[in-house]
């Protein structure tokens, strides 16, 4: 896949630039167009500054990489705090830092050198069955590991960025002992061996192999909206589960400036464009997620499901327990 535009055709051909090149910046995105495009388009009608997207489901690091201080590419968009990680591991950012980012963008939410922020918050749930567990019933992560739970708990692979993030959460809170005990003990209440997306977990509720999962708050609002899945979300409470003396696990969407970006200018505004009180509202939206920036309401859909505490982490602190997290799922063989 390329980038075609008329500035770059011009200077393949050796002919100089034209003082009045069309303005862009380039995007690599594993988040799907659907979700940015109507911010990008925003942005072009704001500026002028045309917009180009590269997306793909994988492999965009490598290709960072491959490409070197040659990549057209300026920003990288994606979802998880591991993935932003393995960009920044990958050595394909730079540090970039403005005031508006900085003001916001909350402190616990982007990276403390600057090599990506987030952009919107998803928070990890706990999906019980109305039929089968009461409200109130369970209210913690600590919980899921209780006997009381033997046979009912249906997730998704150990090792997925979403169930890696929370587990590194928890060893950040507890340590890595009591992190792989936890653990175990979820393992010892599965109801089935860990397979399908978190929206299959909600489905196997549904049908009655499970009474409870974990997934991502955005799944409900999207089963919510899609007509074959609307039955699922119907049979389960989304309950926002807190560690103890703690709060719900929160994750990002989020950006990182390319360490080639050659149109770094355009790349920063844009950031800036995204994180900006418009954008936030309509980002957020798309996905049912939550708005990062503090004073920019959630949608209503999500108001609806009520209000709820975050963890307070940094995101860059569960980042560090990622790695010591992943040992604690291969240790305990929770795939297996
Ligand atoms: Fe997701």
């Amino acid at each position: 896949m390329k980038f075609v535009r008329s500035a770059a055709a011009i200077l393949a051909l050796g002919i100089a630039f034209p003082a009045t090149a069309a303005e862009e910046v380039n995007v690599y995105s594993y988040r799907q167009p659907f979700l940015i495009q109507p911010m990008f388009d925003a942005f072009t009608r704001e500026t002028g500054i045309d917009v180009n997207v590269v997306f793909a489901n994988k492999g965009l690091v490598e290709r960072l990489q491959q490409e070197g201080a040659n990549s057209p590419a300026d920003l990288i968009f994606t979802v998880d705090i591991g993935r932003l990680q393995a960009a920044y591991d990958g050595g394909v950012t730079q540090s970039i830092e403005t005031d508006a980012l900085l003001a916001n963008i909350p402190e616990a939410m982007r990276d403390p050198e600057g090599h990506w922020f987030g952009l919107t918050k998803r928070a990890r749930l706990i999906y019980a069955s109305k039929d089968r567990v009461e409200p109130g019933e369970i209210t913690s992560y600590e919980d899921l590991a209780d006997p009381k739970w033997a046979g009912r708990i249906c997730t998704r692979s150990g090792s997925h960025v979403y169930q890696i993030a929370l587990l590194a959460a928890y060893t950040a809170h507890y340590g890595e002992e009591a992190a792989e005990q936890w653990l175990q003990g979820v393992k010892s209440n599965l109801a089935r061996k860990p397979e399908g997306n978190d929206r299959a977990q909600v489905k196997a509720i549904m049908e009655g192999q499970c009474d409870l999962s974990i997934g991502n708050n955005y799944y409900f609002g999207l089963m919510s909206h899609n007509e074959e899945q609307s039955a699922w979300a119907q049979a389960v409470n989304p309950v926002f589960a807190s560690f103890n003396g703690g709060g719900t696990h929160v994750n990002i969407s989020g950006m990182a400036l390319t360490k080639a970006s050659p149109n770094k200018d355009n790349a920063v505004k844009l950031m800036e464009f995204l994180a900006s009180d418009l954008a936030q509202q309509m980002y957020a939206e798309q996905n049912f997620e939550y708005p990062i920036k503090a004073d920019v309401p959630t949608s209503g859909f999500l108001k609806s499901l009520g209000s709820f505490e975050e963890d307070k982490l940094d995101l860059a602190v569960i980042a560090d327990n990622r790695a010591t997290a992943q040992k604690i799922v291969d240790r305990v063989g929770y795939d297996e």
